[in-house]
């Protein structure tokens, strides 16, 4: 069994303002992504499982910037502090993964960027039933079923419920 967890929108809180200008990123204040208040409820749950084994929890998030590569550097980098600071240290390094979309795709053309590739990538197996992702967004989802795994879909309070999957709301 293993647990994925996205970040924005599920651990993070999400603030979909800042996406409204293009290119998004080069507005940012400094650090934004590093800043980023946590969900409480949904990072203690996180917590609790990886009290319990961390080897089998991941954290999967998109950085979805096609053509900068400084932009790309440095919000990753602050999504890994923002890891080390509300996770305290617990998530084992090798389980920080990062989706990054290839030049001249988009968020529901992904292709081998997705997160069900990302994951299947790192555990070198096909998913599961028993792989569990928790995200806020429709796309990631619905791949991850297609690749047999199993989407449980996080209400914030932004998005909205779907019938089709589990659905879980942290606040
Ligand atoms: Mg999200």
């Amino acid at each position: 069994m293993t647990h994925f967890f996205d970040m924005d929108g599920t651990l993070a809180v999400y603030e979909p303002e800042i996406f409204q200008t293009q290119p998004w990123y080069e507005n940012l204040p400094p650090h934004y992504f590093a800043n980023l208040p946590p969900i409480s409820s949904a990072v203690n749950y996180i917590l609790s499982l990886l009290e319990m084994d961390r080897r089998s929890i991941y954290v999967c998030t998109t950085v979805a910037i096609l053509d900068n590569d400084k932009a790309f550097y440095e919000i990753t980098t602050d999504k890994i502090r923002w890891i080390q600071m509300h996770l305290k240290g617990r998530l084992l390094a090798d389980h920080f993964l990062v989706a990054r979309l290839p030049r001249g795709d988009n968020l529901t053309q992904a292709g081998s960027y997705t997160k069900s590739a990302v994951a299947m990538a790192r555990l070198e197996r096909p998913l599961q039933e028993t792989d569990y992702l928790y995200d806020d967004f429709n796309p990631n989802l619905n791949d991850w079923r297609d690749h047999g795994g199993t989407p449980i879909k996080v209400l914030n309070g932004i998005n909205s419920y779907r019938d089709d999957m589990n659905c879980i709301s942290f606040s």
